[in-house]
C-alpha cells in the first residue's frame, strides 16, 4: 500500500517489473525551476497547459478571466509535488498597459518568465460584410496582437538567459479557412506568421517558438458554437455536436486538452530544442484533406 502526500491510500500496482532507474528517470520533471506565464489559462486549453506545465515543475503565472480561484487550485495541485507556485494576473490582453504590467508582476514574482504559451482567444462568427468593427478589432487584439506585447517583452531576458520557449496557441484556422470566421482566421493565420518570424530571429539561440494547430477541442469557446448550431438548426446538443465535429475532423472525435497539453510540454522540452517555426497540427486529419 502505498500513501499520496494528499493522505489518499493507493493500491500498489501488481508488480510492474521496470528497473528502478527507469521508473526514477521517468518522474524526473524536465521543467523543474522554470517559470511559465500562460495567457487564457483560467479555463480550456489554457487552464490543461498550465497544469501539465506545473506537472513537469514550473512555477506558472495564471491569466484570465472567470472561475480564477477554481484555476488557481487545479493549477497548485498539478504542482504540489514539486513545490510549484502560482500566480493569477489579471490582465485585459486586448490592452497593452495590462499585458506589461502583467509581465512586470510576474517577473517580480518570479525573477522572470522562461516559457511564454499565448493560447488566450476569442472567435466571433458573422459574414464579412456583418461583421461588427469592434469584434473584429477585439479577434485581432486578443488573438494576435497579444502575442507580439508578450513575445517582445520576455524575449529580452529570454536572449540573455540564453533559453526560453514561446508556444503560440493557434488553430487549424492558421493553415485554412472557415466561412463567417474572418477575424479569427485572419488573426491565426497572422499569428503562424509571427511563429516564423520570431523562430528565424531567436534562430541561433537556445530559445525556440512554434505553434500549435488544434482542431475541434471541447471547450468553452466552442461549446457556445455547438449552442449556436443546436439553436439554428433544431438539432439537439448532442446532434449538434456530432455535426460540427464530423463536418471538417475526419476522426469523428474531439482533440482533447490533455493531448494537446502534451505536446505543449514536449515543445518546451530540451528535445524538441530544434523543433522551430512549426506549425503543429492536432486535428484528426481535419487539413490532411
Ligand atoms: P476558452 O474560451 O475555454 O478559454 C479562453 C481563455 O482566454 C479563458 O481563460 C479566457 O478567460 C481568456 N480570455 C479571453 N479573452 C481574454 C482577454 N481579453 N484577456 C485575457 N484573457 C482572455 O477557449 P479555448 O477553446 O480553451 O481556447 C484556447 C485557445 O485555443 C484559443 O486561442 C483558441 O483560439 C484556440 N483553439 C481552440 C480550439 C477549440 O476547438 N476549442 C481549436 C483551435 C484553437
Amino acid at each position: 500500500m502505498l500513501r499520496s502526500t494528499e493522505g489518499v491510500r493507493i493500491e500498489a500496482a501488481p508488480r510492474t517489473r521496470r528497473p528502478a532507474r527507469v521508473a526514477r528517470e521517468r518522474s524526473t520533471p524536465t521543467l523543474l525551476g522554470k517559470t511559465a506565464l500562460v495567457t487564457g489559462s483560467t479555463s480550456g486549453i489554457g487552464l490543461g497547459i498550465a497544469k501539465a506545465l506545473a506537472a513537469q515543475g514550473a512555477h506558472v503565472v495564471l491569466n484570465g478571466f472567470g472561475d480564477v480561484e477554481a484555476a488557481r487550485l487545479e493549477t497548485l495541485r498539478a504542482g504540489k509535488p514539486h513545490r510549484g507556485r502560482v500566480m493569477h494576473h489579471g490582465a485585459n490582453l486586448a490592452c497593452p498597459s495590462e499585458i506589461e504590467a502583467m509581465h512586470r508582476a510576474a517577473c517580480e514574482a518570479f525573477g522572470g518568465v522562461d516559457i511564454l504559451v499565448n493560447n488566450a482567444g476569442i472567435q466571433h462568427v458573422a459574414p464579412v460584410e456583418q461583421f461588427p468593427t469592434e469584434r473584429w478589432d477585439a479577434v485581432l487584439a486578443v488573438n494576435l496582437t497579444a502575442s507580439f506585447h508578450t513575445t517582445r517583452l520576455v524575449l529580452p531576458a529570454m536572449r540573455q538567459k540564453n533559453w526560453g520557449r514561446i508556444v503560440n496557441v493557434a488553430s487549424v484556422h492558421g493553415l485554412v479557412a472557415s466561412a463567417e470566421k474572418s477575424a479569427y482566421v485572419a488573426a491565426k493565420h497572422g499569428l503562424v506568421g509571427f511563429t516564423k518570424v520570431v523562430a528565424l530571429e531567436t534562430a541561433r539561440t537556445d530559445v525556440t517558438c512554434n505553434a500549435i494547430c488544434p482542431g475541434w477541442v471541447r471547450t468553452p469557446l466552442v461549446e457556445k458554437q455547438i449552442e449556436a448550431r443546436s439553436a439554428k438548426s433544431g438539432l439537439s446538443m448532442d446532434a449538434a455536436q456530432d455535426a460540427l465535429v464530423s463536418e471538417k475532423q475526419p476522426s469523428g472525435a474531439f482533440v482533447s486538452i490533455e493531448e494537446l497539453a502534451g505536446l505543449a510540454v514536449f515543445l518546451c522540452s530540451d528535445a524538441a530544442r530544434q523543433v522551430r517555426g512549426v506549425a503543429w497540427t492536432m486535428d484528426g486529419a481535419w487539413t490532411a484533406q
